[in-house]
């Protein structure tokens, strides 16, 4: 993909669709208007099938969003108020709120600084008596050290599961994320790098029992039409977005494929000391890139400078979940979040969305090499 270079570089280069596509989800939406209006009809099945499918899992449940898929995942493993659930602070904050309104309490362990992701040693650290389960995210698109944190898991008879609303396809030992821990978690906001075109979301898992579960949490607590067993909530997987999502689908292999190349451009051609850059996967298929993270010490200039150059950057994440006034009750890591901490006040992310152009990625590149 060559291209010109129009600035500014837009930091996720939506309405760059290939027209085959557009026209692929015009003809899916058509037949949803002509079947008429339905809830967790065909469409749902289909994707929840071809999602389960794609992930390797036993069953795939579509819920309404990310956040409900993390909330319904732990509400079927009976996780709820005098709990602890371990996790990351460096991460969406849906991430925490999803604990929270289980009831459960959460506890912060700190990261590895060079990947980001949650550190096993810090995990086993954090573990107490109310704990019941270590929630894993794969940050910015990297599969954590799944191998790791289930030998921790397992010795202490805790559940461990995970967030993979940044990692759609990522591997760890060849094994598609989503399917390591009790469930896993999706999110298909338009951002992630499979999203739909609104809200969506599903819970992967091979435990029959946790997948009836959930498919009654996400309709009212419904065992059969009109009992209810449980206290559910309306999280429906709506029909129009599961038709779009299996539109998009099969195109998930390219803009993963595309967003490895930039990756790889970064890891290679950044070479300015003004930036740090975290450790780049030793596994390819580990890492699906859904952002491209560096560290700067004088990050507000450095924005500014490649804001000022027509290169737009975000932060993941300026706050860490532990500073947001949202909290309510939690633990931290015994030894603290010195590295989280450092992390949020440093980081800022690069444009890798799969649509830029060789000529965008070249100047992004002759940009950040030029800051002082
Ligand atoms: C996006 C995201 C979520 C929340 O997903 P929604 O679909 O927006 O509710 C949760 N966790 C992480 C790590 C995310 O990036």
């Amino acid at each position: 993909m060559s291209g010109s270079l129009t600035l500014p570089i837009p930091f996720n280069a939506f309405g760059r669709e290939p027209e085959a596509l557009i026209n692929s989800q015009l003809t899916a939406v058509e037949s949803v208007l002509r079947q008429g209006p339905c809830v967790l009809g065909p469409q749902v099945e289909r994707f929840e099938a071809a999602w389960a499918s794609r992930c390797g899992a036993a069953a795939a449940v579509g819920v309404a969003n990310g956040l409900d898929a993390i909330e319904i995942g732990l509400r079927a493993l009976g996780i709820g108020a005098g709990d602890e659930v371990i996790t990351t602070a460096l991460t969406a904050y849906a991430t925490t709120l999803a604990i929270q309104r289980t009831g459960a309490q959460p506890v912060y362990a700190d990261i590895n600084p060079a990947t980001a992701c949650l550190d096993p040693a810090a995990v086993a650290r954090c573990i107490g008596s109310a704990t019941k389960a270590v929630l894993m995210v794969h940050l910015y698109g990297r599969a954590a050290e799944m191998t790791a944190f289930q030998a921790i898991c397992s010795s202490h008879g805790l559940h461990v599961v995970e967030d993979c609303a940044q990692a759609h396809d990522a591997r760890h030992c060849g094994r598609h994320v989503g399917t390591f821990g009790a469930f896993g978690a999706w999110s298909f906001y338009p951002t992630k790098n499979l999203g739909a075109v609104g809200d969506a979301g599903a819970i992967t898992s091979d435990c029959p029992e946790l997948v009836a579960i959930a498919r009654q949490l996400r309709n009212y607590g419904q065992s059969d039409r009109y009992h209810h067993d449980r206290l559910g909530a309306n999280s429906r997987l709506d029909e129009l977005q599961a038709a779009l999502l299996l539109q998009r689908l099969p195109h998930l292999s390219a803009w993963t494929e595309r967003r490895r190349q930039i990756a790889a451009r970064y890891w290679r051609e950044l070479v300015t000391p003004s930036l740090q850059l975290l450790e780049p996967p030793r596994d390819p298929a580990s890492h699906v890139h859904h952002l491209f993270v560096v560290r700067s010490h004088a990050r507000e200039r450095h924005q500014q400078e490649l804001l000022d150059a027509g290169v737009s950057t975000l932060i993941h994440y300026p706050v860490p979940a532990h500073h947001q006034a949202a909290l309510g009750a939690h633990r931290l890591d015994p030894a603290g979040l010195r590295h989280t901490l450092e992390h949020c006040d440093s980081c800022f992310s690069l444009p890798t969305h799969p649509a830029l152009t060789d000529a965008e990625i070249d100047h992004v590149i002759a940009r950040c090499n030029a800051l002082a």
